[in-house]
């Protein structure tokens, strides 16, 4: 779940972001929408726990990260959060396997081959798992980075413009893919947009809402 009230992030020199109150269940999906600049990335952050609001709050499964220090916020994100960055940063040195692995790593796990199979085999993406990223296409290099973000099996997935430099048949299916993995791992979905194609292809009948940001 995650619940905000009079959640707002004032950026050094950088504008005052004031952000209208939601509510999304565990397992709903969340549409953050707006144009460019309007504090969708921001908002996203702030959901991982990567900034602190300036003013009010956001409760992600059940924490408070208003008061969550840098040390046990590190820890809750590992925990918590599947991140879908809008670049992928899949280390080009590393194999598929190795970039689910160093996961692991990053969170203080044992690696544990038998799930990043799991993870992979759930995305489409398991006869891959001994290449590099240069040698898959956008799709499949996001499928990957999808595979690494529900790994740790998260509560909750965030998604910051998936569907960007996608024709329309991958954006389609991006969507489609995003939901289908947030409901396989019971996880609450929130994907950041400014592409209209996202909310056409949602399949709305599951707790969904949208939030338009940019409008006050
Ligand atoms: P979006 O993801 O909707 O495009 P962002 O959350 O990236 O919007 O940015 C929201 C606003 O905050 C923009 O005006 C942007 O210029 C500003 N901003 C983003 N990051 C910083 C930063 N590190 N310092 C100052 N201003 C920033
Ligand atoms: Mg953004």
């Amino acid at each position: 779940m995650i619940r905000t009230r009079q959640l707002a992030y004032q950026y050094p020199g950088g504008p005052a972001l004031r952000f209208d109150d939601i509510d999304v269940p565990q397992g709903g999906v969340l549409l953050l929408r707006g144009a460019s600049g309007s504090g969708k990335s921001t908002w996203l952050a702030l959901a991982a726990g990567l900034l602190t609001p300036t003013a009010g709050d956001i409760t992600v499964a059940g924490q408070s990260l208003t008061a969550l220090g840098k040390v046990a916020g590190d820890a809750w994100r590992a925990k918590t959060i599947g991140f879908l960055p809008q670049k992928l940063h899949l280390s080009s040195a590393l194999t598929v396997h190795a970039n689910l692995a160093i996961a692991q790593w990053a969170a203080g796990q044992a690696q544990d081959d038998v799930r990043i199979r799991e993870a992979l085999t759930a995305l489409g993406v398991d006869e891959l798992a001994a290449r590099k990223p240069a040698q898959l296409s956008g799709g499949q290099a996001q499928r990957v980075a999808l595979a690494r973000a529900v790994l740790l099996q998260p509560k909750v997935i965030l998604a910051d413009e998936p569907t960007a430099s996608l024709d329309d048949e991958a954006a389609t299916q991006a969507v489609a893919l995003l939901q289908a993995t947030a409901m396989r791992y019971g996880a609450t979905l929130v994907i950041a947009t400014h592409d209209a194609r996202v909310a056409a292809n949602l399949d709305d009948q599951i707790g969904f809402q949208p939030l338009f940001l940019g409008r006050q």
